[in-house]
């Protein structure tokens, strides 16, 4: 199995800065978003932090086969949903540590969503409302669920769907990397397949860009850039409210079979009148 990553992201029609950050590493089968908050630009110094160190933190890990030790462990974890969940771990300590150090940082924080797709699995990590999603066989399904205020009142049936989408108070995260010395990281395993596609964004996409027009994106282009540049210039012309960042890990057939299909789309198109 062959991970192809790209990945999108622009400041948005209305905020001066990005505070979104994402990450990507072909070698590990790596890919990241991180949406920071706080202000004098402290949003952006979080999610930078996140995104350095689960970069490094799970590249290490997988070069050295070594797995820091950081709190308690759930069972059924893999070695590498361990190296993940140790690396997030690591990063909300460091962001946190950096928000005491200058009281321009004090309560910046970030959210984060990871996945780490290798050898037949993915293994997600998410803390925050950075989602991410899976496309496979033209369907789209949701695989994080927010960590907000409204997410968990529709959990438990005190929100419809439809209500949550104008509820107010959207932007209350219930769990932020950064905030505290540890944090709650919800951590899952999946087996993946040829052709699927794991969408990673922020927000800022998801509040200007339904489901279903996501899903008619993924649809109609086959590669990664594509997918990416799309559904960020879609997010733009919704109104660009929020920072906007998008990245997309496709697994793709062996290369002999790609270059086929290629082939094949060549010789069809040229047969076109
Ligand atoms: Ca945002």
């Amino acid at each position: 199995m062959r991970l192809s990553i790209s990945a999108a992201s622009d400041t948005g029609r209305v905020r001066r800065n990005n505070q979104d950050a994402y990450g990507m590493d072909d070698r590990s089968g790596l890919l990241l978003v991180a949406d920071g908050m706080g202000g004098h630009a402290a949003g952006e110094v979080a999610s930078r932090i996140a995104v350095e160190v689960i970069l490094k933190q799970v590249s290490q890990g997988l070069e050295t086969g070594k797995i820091p030790a950081v709190g308690e462990v759930p069972l059924h974890l893999s070695d590498r949903g361990r190296l993940l969940l140790a690396a997030v771990r690591i990063a909300n300590e460091m962001v946190y540590r950096s928000s005491l150090e200058s009281p321009d940082r004090a309560g910046m924080g970030t959210t984060v969503v990871a996945a780490l797709v290798r050898g037949g699995k993915a293994t997600v990590a998410h803390v925050g409302d950075s989602r991410l999603y899976l496309w496979r066989k033209g369907k789209l399904t949701q695989w994080t669920q927010d960590h907000s205020l409204v997410a968990e009142q529709v959990q438990r049936g005190l929100l419809t769907k439809e209500d949550a989408v104008t509820a107010l108070n959207q932007n209350v995260l219930t769990r932020a990397l950064g905030i505290g010395d540890v944090v709650d990281v919800e951590i899952q395993e999946y087996a993946v397949r040829q052709g699927d596609v794991f969408l990673l964004c922020s927000d800022g996409l998801t509040r200007m860009v339904t489901d279903d027009e996501i899903a008619g994106v993924l649809r109609e282009l086959s590669h990664p850039w594509q997918m990416c540049h799309n559904l960020v210039r879609l997010a733009l012309d919704r109104g660009g409210k929020d920072n906007v960042t998008v990245t997309v890990g496709k697994i793709e057939g062996p290369l002999w079979w790609t270059r086929i299909k290629q082939f094949w789309k060549r010789q069809s198109a040229r047969r076109q009148p």
